[in-house]
């Protein structure tokens, strides 16, 4: 059986520290062989660099995440270039634009709690100085959008993008942008919360993403399944939110490959070859 990639998670959070060795355990019954664990902040680097020290299927990405950018330290670009210099195989992100957390968000969301919430134009600078860090290094890059897919189009039309391409994770965008965004380069990933019968847009996109450019994650401990398709499940966190467990990769796996109408076995091929490519090579 072809093994499995997560192309986009945050096993670095302190919640998930007493389950590591349980996971680990779930994570190779489940056929994982790599998953990609994507730093948020410059507090949170020193962990992802832990993990991927601890297990061989980590492979670390580094970055300074929108929500994160408005505290970000005044020597945040020298350390994450620090960070990238320590392991050439590292990635970066995740990084990218939210128009979400200020149009949208309420005001006492617990994520959002002691964040100074950046204006776009603030989180657009942070974005760039770190995607012309990946274009120069050519490393992957993991890029998120939230309500700013238009801004984030009209960058990557004027800019250097890394010549491997880059991941927009977690794709929310249209069906209309997904040859635009293809065209310049871009991978997807699809995520096992868009099984839920809300996102029927969001399915409807990836049933048109090119093959060869196709991955899979579980943006773990965020993102959870429909009840019905998780297999695994934790403990929810502190504050009863509920988290997703990353083994249910497999679920997410299964969820695509229904929608592209192939076995998960082809499927599972494909993304490897497109893992290969994008993250490795
Ligand atoms: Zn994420």
């Amino acid at each position: 059986m072809t093994p499995l990639y997560d192309a986009h998670n945050h096993l670095q959070d302190d919640w998930f520290a007493p389950h590591w060795d349980s996971l680990d355990h779930d994570l190779r019954d489940a056929g994982l062989k790599r998953a990609v664990v994507n730093g948020t902040c410059e507090a949170d680097w020193p962990s992802v660099a832990r993990l991927a020290a601890r297990f061989l299927w980590v492979l670390p990405s580094y970055g300074l995440h929108p929500w994160d950018a408005g505290n970000r330290s005044p020597h945040w670009l020298d350390r994450l270039r620090a960070q990238l210099a320590a392991d050439p195989r590292a990635a970066i992100g995740e990084i990218g634009l939210d128009r979400w957390i200020l149009d949208s968000a309420k005001t006492d969301d617990p994520r959002l709690t002691g964040l100074r919430r950046a204006p776009l134009e603030e989180q657009g600078e942070v974005f760039l100085k770190q995607l012309a860090l990946a274009s120069t290094e050519n490393r992957p890059v993991s890029i998120h959008c939230l309500q700013a897919f238009g801004a984030l189009e009209g960058i990557l039309r004027h800019v250097n993008t890394p010549t491997r391409g880059f991941l927009l994770h977690a794709y929310g965008g249209s069906v209309e942008m997904v040859p635009l965004f293809a065209e310049r380069g871009a991978y997807f990933s699809f995520n096992g919360s868009f099984l839920e019968s809300r996102h029927g847009a969001k399915r409807e996109a990836f049933q048109r993403v090119p093959t060869d450019r196709l991955l899979v994650e579980t943006d773990a401990p965020a993102m959870s399944l429909p009840p019905g398709r998780a297999r695994y499940s934790l403990p929810p966190a502190p504050d009863g939110s509920p988290i997703n467990h990353p083994a249910n990769l497999r679920a997410a796996y299964a969820g695509l490959a229904e929608l592209r109408g192939v076995d998960v076995e082809t499927l599972a091929a494909q993304v490897e070859e497109n893992f290969d490519r994008f993250f490795l090579a």
